[in-house]
């Protein structure tokens, strides 16, 4: 039937949400930087045409405060939004927030919102919310680690109201989400799995922990050692958090896509290449087939060598989409 063929042969969708305006978060000096907004998706793009999908870009919608209300308290964002005006500062010695941050970091959420509701909604097959700043580490009440907004966390409770049954977050970010496993860590709908560097900040993410409550078993986390290159950060996902995805049996699937294991960044000391995220991306898009999932969100975390932070994001559609079609 002519209709059938035309959908077997249809190319494969990437939708790029993204905006300048996350640039104005910005301290002179620091590593999580604007110039990050424009690697990330000249990385995006270059994946869709390596892939030969369908690229679609648009400019995302702040959050709506009613959804970030949802996991953040309304004192902390009030708190934030007075330091903003004010001129800004730090919440910690790592963590700005400057004149337009809260403007950016509402841009970020709702950037990683939309992406996970068009994936949902089979508008596109990869969405990559190419924003900033990033948001693992932020807590309820609490920003850190670069992050003010937890931007999965926001979209996976927005999925979740809007009646999604389980969602699984893949966190590669070098560091552990400690924002987003204090969060969820009483949620069984809610499945975290991360790999991340150990020893280095911030320090938690043990595999012991491994939930409480109704979330008992739903926190996975595994340590790689520094010096650790594609082959442990490969066996630690197609070895063993991937299969835990694929029992966990998700709705959705978004990603806490932070680059900063790279071998040439310069604030962990991973050696994972674009070749790990390629493959990793891949076999995570081969497991959401054989689920019936039909695409997956990622939102930027961290990855602060421009090179490689394009050239890995490139790598993660292109795996990704081979993934998705490989069946
Ligand atoms: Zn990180």
């Amino acid at each position: 039937m002519a209709a059938s063929a035309s959908v077997a042969t249809a190319r494969q969708r990437v939708l790029l949400l993204t905006d300048p305006a996350m640039e104005a978060h910005a301290y002179p000096g620091h590593p999580e930087r604007p110039e990050r907004l424009a690697a990330a998706a000249e990385g995006v793009r270059s994946g869709a045409a390596v892939a030969g999908a369908l690229l679609t870009e648009r400019r995302p919608q702040p959050i709506a405060d009613e959804l970030l209300a949802l996991v953040h308290d309304p004192a902390y964002i009030e708190a934030l939004d007075r330091l903003d005006m004010s001129g800004g500062g730090f919440l910690d010695p790592d963590t700005y927030v400057s004149r337009g941050s809260m403007a950016a970091a509402r841009l970020a959420a709702g950037a990683t919102v939309e992406a996970a509701r068009a994936v949902r909604a089979g508008e596109t097959e990869v969405a990559f919310a190419a924003a900033r700043p990033p948001g693992h580490h932020a807590a309820r009440r609490r920003g850190a680690g670069f992050c003010l907004l937890n931007n999965v966390a926001v979209a996976v409770t927005a999925l979740l109201a809007d009646g999604v049954e389980r969602a699984a977050i893949v966190d590669w970010d070098v560091h552990h989400g400690d924002g987003t496993q204090e969060i969820f860590d009483g949620d069984a709908a809610v499945l975290y799995a991360s790999t991340h560097q150990s020893p280095l900040y911030p320090g938690t993410g043990h595999p012991r922990e491994r939930g409480r409550g109704a979330g008992e078993g739903t926190m996975l986390n595994l340590l790689l050692a520094p010096g650790s290159g594609d082959a442990e950060f490969e066996a630690a996902w197609t070895g063993e958090l991937l299969p835990a995805i694929e029992a966990f049996r998700p709705n959705a699937v978004l990603v806490s896509a932070g680059y900063d294991g790279h071998r040439d960044d310069p604030l962990a000391n991973l050696a994972i290449t674009e070749a790990g995220y390629w493959s990793v991306a891949s076999e995570l898009g081969t497991v959401l087939a054989r689920l019936g999932v039909r695409g997956v969100a990622l939102a930027l975390e961290g990855g602060y060598d421009l090179d490689a932070l394009a050239a890995s994001v490139s790598a993660t559609v292109v795996g990704l989409l081979g993934g998705l079609g490989s069946r």
